[in-house]
């Protein structure tokens, strides 16, 4: 109640997106979407519901809160959830017990989830992470075989669920050489695996940038984050996918992702000031000329980055405003001088379209220097969230 600014999630955008990438990766390969770093900004809470009622059946987190999140909002009882990074033990037992699977990426993890499922009397849900050459986590090609018999000697506590591993980058062609070696020795070790019998039903190692850029490394499923709520994952990966798939781009081209999430707020007041007057705290704004600076309630607390005085914009009436002066804590000012019919209620868009004028979180995260990944998560969490079609 009273915010003064709002999120807002778009589930024709989201179903565009998801539409879009299921025809890309191919309609055998299921989505398995990443909603780390509170679904990258967008809140867990509102969009697992939202991407459920948009055919979504498949989570990946980071850790087991994260897991608990989506069980406390999730609408449907066959949502699966799967933690690809931190669990402690009772992290672990609350999975075991909740029918949450997770990466496994060492024996004694390994071990220590035996202990639990079957001290708890239900067989534990399990993605073997494999080492292929990120150097982060993942069991090695030395431990390969012991985890292989391992499993295949407890399989009433543990079930494979899947293998798995993650690329150190593959937005760039400047790591080409190494995902393509990473799919060559996630495949061997894959193939070391069933040799001794145990069989894997999902194999999965796509990212969004992945997905879209290396066919090969699809296989059965694909963990896709960033492109679902609309960015691409980089500028490289856009380029490749027009390239190679729309030979005439440049006559027609229209970006296939939408934004999810639009985040605006409203003009709170708006003073006219003479010229040579500065505007707000200190000397960092002078008006040139006589102007109209309206003031909008959202300032660095609400992540609108200090960095942004002077530089940063909204959207007003469809027309770019640009910030003057510093941006406070709480609010900031912006020129509107040359916006006719500006009124105090108008709306103020931080992030996302107006008419036809847009913010992208590129642009704002472009100037705040920080990566579309960053702005996003970054967005407070106490900002309300609400599902607009
Ligand atoms: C974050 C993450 C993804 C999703 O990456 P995007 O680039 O956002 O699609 C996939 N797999 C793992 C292991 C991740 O940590």
């Amino acid at each position: 109640m009273f915010d003064s600014s709002v999120i807002e999630l778009s589930k024709s955008a989201l179903h565009r997106n998801l539409r879009f990438l299921q025809k890309a990766v191919g309609a055998e390969v299921l989505i398995s979407s990443v909603i780390k770093g509170n679904a990258y900004g967008h809140g867990i809470d509102p969009f697992v519901p939202l991407a459920e009622s948009c055919g979504l059946r498949h989570f990946s987190v980071f850790d087991a809160s994260e897991a608990y999140r989506v069980r406390q909002c999730q609408t449907n009882p066959s949502t699966q959830v799967m933690i690809m990074g931190f669990a402690d033990s009772d992290g672990l037992a609350w999975s075991v017990e909740h029918g949450v699977s997770f990466y496994v990426f060492d024996i004694a993890r390994l071990e220590e989830v035996r202990e639990l499922a079957r001290r708890i009397g239900v067989p534990a849900h399990i993605h073997l992470e494999l080492e292929t050459g990120m150097n982060r986590t993942g069991i090695r090609d030395a431990d390969l075989l012991r985890a292989t018999q391992y499993i295949l000697r407890n399989q009433d506590c543990l079930r494979l669920e899947g293998v798995c591993t993650h690329f150190a980058g593959a937005e760039t062609v400047a790591n080409y050489k190494r995902v393509q070696d990473q799919t060559a020795e996630f495949q061997r070790m894959c193939d070391k695996i069933t040799a001794e019998g145990l069989a894997i039903p999902l194999r999965h190692s796509a990212s969004s940038a992945a997905a879209l850029t290396y066919p090969e490394t699809r296989m059965d499923m694909v963990r896709i984050g960033i492109a679902q709520y609309g960015f691409w994952p980089s500028k490289e990966t856009e380029m490749q996918h027009l390239l190679g798939n729309d030979p005439d781009y440049r006559k027609h081209y229209i970006d296939p992702l939408r934004r999810v999430l639009r985040w605006s707020s409203r003009v709170m007041h708006i003073a006219s000031v003479e010229a040579g007057q500065f505007v707000g705290y200190g000397t960092m704004y002078m008006t040139p000329r006589p102007q109209k600076v309206a003031t909008i309630p959202v300032g660095y607390s609400h992540g609108f980055r200090r960095s942004l005085s002077n530089l940063g914009r909204v959207l007003i009436r469809g027309k770019r405003a640009n910030v003057v002066g510093v941006v406070n804590m709480s609010m900031i000012q912006v020129d509107v001088t040359s916006i006719p019919s500006v009124e105090v209620g108008d709306e103020a868009v931080i992030i996302g379209k107006q008419k036809k004028a847009r913010i992208s979180v590129g642009s704002f995260s472009d100037m705040a220097n920080l990566l579309n990944y960053e702005m996003l998560v970054r967005l407070p969490t106490d900002i309300r969230r609400v599902v607009v079609n």
